[in-house]
């Protein structure tokens, strides 16, 4: 056996050829026709690579990108349908790894999900839970606490966490984080993340301890962006491993330099 791979695509004919192909080829296949049964099988199965079609039923294949780059290193392989060049380029940005277009050959097929799988990954896990001694993420469920206490996000105050925290002390412009958060890879609206990290920052502190102050560890580097620096009592104990959730800005210059701790 090659690798497990999972196929998300409503489209019978051509899930039943890819399913074809690649069991052919010595994989294991395993397939959902629908966007959210293609993220749960995903979470379930943990499959080695991801063939993801666009257009889907519930919830679309960007979304459902978007959600296992949240929390996943592996290889994505989008389809894409003929004449539509935009959503390659989207899906490079989005942190898929590769695409074919419809229609595509077999034995192309199954070259492409070879090389993505020969392909060398992130040696560290993906991080479940983040926990800075003040600042609790679960990854997975989204939860979010400060002290103990829950702290309600929106989602695009979540991902904006989420990119922050997955890079800790890194600087990250105001175009990765609109890439990242709000899936605007034309970063139109800068001010957009200015005033979304302040509304983050403002929940994170309210329950916060002095020195301990999740919110206040969101900084703003002027004519950069924005970094998340563990607390300073507790710096050098971030829990995520640098490296992990790498992949989320795997297609964006990282800006070096400003590492803080
Ligand atoms: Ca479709």
């Amino acid at each position: 056996m090659k690798g497990r791979v999972l196929v998300i695509e409503d489209d019978q004919d051509i899930s039943l050829s890819i399913r074809t192909v690649l069991s052919r080829n010595g994989f294991e296949v395993t397939s959902e026709a629908d966007g959210k049964d293609g993220l749960r099988a995903f979470h379930s199965a943990r499959p080695d690579l991801v063939i993801l079609d666009i257009g889907l039923p519930s919830l679309d294949g960007w979304s459902v990108l978007e959600r296992i780059r949240d929390l996943s290193d592996a290889p994505v392989l989008i389809l894409t349908a003929h004449g539509r060049e935009s959503d390659k380029v989207r899906g490079l940005h989005g942190g898929a790894d590769d695409y074919l277009t419809k229609p595509f050959g077999n034995s192309e097929l199954a070259a492409r999900v070879e090389a993505l799988l020969r392909r060398p990954r992130s040696a560290a896990p993906p991080a479940e839970v983040f926990d800075d001694g003040s600042l609790q993420v679960q990854l997975e469920s989204r939860e979010v606490s400060v002290n103990g206490q829950e702290v309600s996000l929106t989602p695009t105050e979540y991902r904006l966490l989420a990119a922050l925290i997955k890079h800790p002390g890194q600087t990250l412009t105001p175009e990765q984080l609109l890439k990242l958060a709000w899936n605007d890879p034309f970063g139109v609206g800068p001010d957009r993340v200015k005033f979304g990290v302040m509304r983050l920052r403002r929940k994170l502190s309210q329950n916060a301890s002095p020195g301990r102050d999740p919110g206040s560890s969101i900084e703003a580097v002027r004519g950069f962006g924005y970094r998340y620096v563990a607390p300073k009592a507790l710096a050098g104990v971030a829990a995520v491993p640098r490296g992990a959730g790498s992949s989320t800005t795997r297609s964006s210059p990282r800006v070096d330099g400003t590492a803080g701790c």
